[in-house]
Parts: structure tokens; sequence; C-alpha cells
């Protein structure tokens, strides 16, 4: 039987980190209760709201078992956690499901042992924190509300509740990060021992206020501190060699995880498996269309107090449109894509597209396996680029 996810937008944070890139806004806690009532409706009704939208939702999706939740955001560990035990509850209660891994977005400031036992208790099995980084100059560079006490602190508060799945993220690239403070944060994020980790790589465009200013050249967020780029493909090549010895599996481009701990909600993403996201802003995907809710949240709220989803983007994807998604999508996977299953499932051959990558060096083939090169995996960008020509 197919499985589906499901994704919970959670729009809000305490403050915006420098480096954000995100659509979430510093809200009074006072509306977190009228949103997660519209998000509950909107996963009770989601099916009429679909249609009244136009969205085709197939009737095997529609059956689809529900085995992952993932609730993100924003900061939705924020939430006062009877909000999010309705969340669930709303799934559970609307959807088929038999949840194995359901998800919470937390930063470390926000875990008390109250909350981490009302998580557990609704059903929340896996925590992925926004750790960023160890090193306080550069959390403060950045404008995080926590510091590396706060890591240990919540670390410890959620092993005893019980949750028995941590994820721990970094970012190469933050203002103030050099060689040694990159490779002392590995090494402490591997002395707690968390089942799974992501490492991402700072974005720099004008969707965030530090973005923007290295664009500018100018030197507020410390924006002059920011490491180059080649020293953030040594940070990259540095985390792969530390977690790699510490017995992580690189599995996709920017996560590691413990034999048996790869994100099953994610991997949902890169395989091309359906989920629905509620929420503002959040993205779905039904297999054959793609679509989103609008990102602002007042409007979300709007919109569906007055019985209407507040659909921005509706696509059905072309045949060109799949495959071109199962090659980029495919492919940030370590383990490769099947190339004879796609050519056969899209009645064409790859070679060429391929020859060219082969002869680079930037992927290597094995039987009907295509991956990317081990030691290539920095440079993706250059393939996904030459695989769209
Ligand atoms: S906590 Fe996350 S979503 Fe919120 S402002 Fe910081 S980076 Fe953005």
């Amino acid at each position: 039987m197919n499985t589906l996810g499901i994704y919970v937008q959670v729009p809000f944070c305490q403050t915006k980190c420098t480096y954000c890139n995100f659509h979430t806004g510093v809200v009074s806690s006072a509306r977190f209760a009228p949103y997660v009532n519209c998000v509950c409706g909107e996963i009770a009704g989601h099916r009429g709201l679909y249609a009244a939208a136009g969205i085709t939702l197939p009737a095997a999706i529609a059956n689809c078992m529900v085995d992952t939740i993932y609730v993100g955001g924003g900061t939705p560990s924020l939430l006062d956690p009877g909000h999010l035990a309705r969340i669930v509850a709303a799934v559970r209660e609307n959807l088929v499901c038999k949840l194995t891994e359901v998800t919470l977005e937390a930063d470390p400031e926000t875990v008390t042992e109250e909350k981490a036992a009302a998580w557990v208790a609704a059903g929340i099995n896996r925590v992925s924190f926004g750790v960023q980084s160890f090193c306080d100059a550069e959390l403060q560079a950045a404008g995080r509300m926590h510091r590396r006490a706060d890591v240990y602190r919540a670390a410890a508060i959620l092993r005893a509740a019980g949750i028995g799945n941590i994820s721990f993220d970094l970012i190469a690239g933050l203002p103030k990060q050099t060689r040694e403070t990159w490779r002392e944060s590995l090494d402490l994020l591997v002395g707690l021992a968390p089942e799974h980790v992501s490492v991402y790589l700072l974005e720099v465009d004008e969707g965030s206020r530090l973005g923007g200013e290295i664009l500018r050249g100018g030197n507020r967020y410390s924006a002059g501190d920011v490491p180059g780029d080649d020293e953030m493909a040594e940070f990259y090549e540095t985390a792969c060699s530390v977690l790699g010895r510490a017995g992580y599996e690189h599995y996709e481009i920017s996560n590691w995880g413990r034999p048996g701990f790869a994100s099953r909600h994610n991997l949902k993403y890169w395989r091309r498996e359906a989920y629905l996201g509620f929420g503002a802003g959040a993205h779905s995907f039904s297999g054959t269309e793609r679509w989103a809710n609008g990102h602002d949240a007042d409007e979300y709220v709007g919109a569906l107090t007055a019985g209407r989803l507040p659909v921005e983007q509706v696509e059905k994807l072309t045949a060109e449109s799949a495959l071109e998604e199962e090659l980029f999508l495919g492919l940030r996977q370590l383990e490769g894509i099947d190339v004879g299953r796609i050519e056969r499932e899209y009645g064409v051959s790859l070679e060429t597209r391929f020859a060219r990558l082969r002869a680079a060096g930037l992927i290597e083939r094995e039987g009907s396996l295509v991956r990317l090169a081990p030691g290539r995996v920095s440079v993706s960008n250059e393939v996904f680029v030459e695989l769209m020509k």
C-alpha cells in the first residue's frame, strides 16, 4: 500500500534570524490558537476544500495510509503543547493513519520538561533541532535566541522524556565561523550522539537581511565575517568526513543518519511520493499535481474562516517536468536513481544526458543505478544544471 506524508507549517518565530529567508513572522502568542483552529479545520475539510479550489485528489492518494507527520516552521515548538496535540489528533481523526514517524521542529531554548512530556503524550517521536552552531559568537551574530548551553539542556530533557530520535541542524557559512569553530561544532554534535544530522550551506539571497547585506557589500549583521565559497565547500567536506567517521550514513546531499534513522518523511520529497501540506505556505504533491497555500498567515486564517483554501500555485505536471523532478530530486539521494525504471516509465533514453556528466567524472553508473560520484557531491548544482540542458 502506498503511504502518505503530512506536513504542517507553523510560520511563527520569536525573533527573525539574520540569515532566514523563510516566510515566517514574529507575532503575539494570541494569534496561535486561531491559526491552529484553521489548520485543524483544513485537515478535517481538506477534500471539500481541494474540490472547491479545483484540485483533484486521486483516489489512490485519498485512501492512502498516513505514516509520517512533520510539523515544521517557523518554530512550532513555540505553540502550546495542547495545540500540537490537536493537530496530530486532527490528522488521526480525518485520515487513515499508521504513524511511524511524527517530527516536531524545535528551537533549543523553547524546550521544557513539561512540553517534552506533552509532546511525547501527543505522539511526537522525533524532534528536529535548529542547533545551527555550538559557537555562541556565531549564534549571537546570526540572531539566534539559544546558546550552546541550551542545546545540552534541551537534548537531556528530550532524552529523559523518551524521545529516541533527535536530529540536529548545522549551518556551514555563518558569520564569524572559522575552520576551527566549524570543526568544534561538528565534534560537539557527534559527542551528543543525535540519530540524524542535517548540514545546510548558508544561502545568500535578497530574501534575508544578511543575504541582502552581503550582496550589497555592506557590513551589518556581521556580513563581512561570512566565510567565502571555498571555505564553505571545505566545511562541507569536513562534515562529510567527521560524520562518516562517527558512523553516520550520508544518504542525501544535506542529510546523514545512523543506520535506520534516515528521515522517512523527507525521503518522500526526494522519492516523489505523495504528501499533503496544511497551513500557510504549505506545499502538497499528489503524484500528478503540486500546489501550495499562500504564505501569509493572516490571509490564510481569513480564507479558512470564510471556508476557502487560499491556494496560490497549482501545477499539473507534464511528463517532461515529472522526468526532470525524477532526476534532480532523485540524484540528491546518494544511493542514486534507477535509470532503467525511469527510462521505462517515461519512454525515454537518458544515455546522452548522462554521457557528458560521466565523462566529466561527476556521476557514476553501476548497472541500472546512477549516482553522484563520490567526492563530487558538493558540486551537485553543476550536475543538475547540466542534466536540465
Ligand atoms: S527560527 Fe528558523 S524559521 Fe525562525 S527566523 Fe530563525 S531561521 Fe527563520
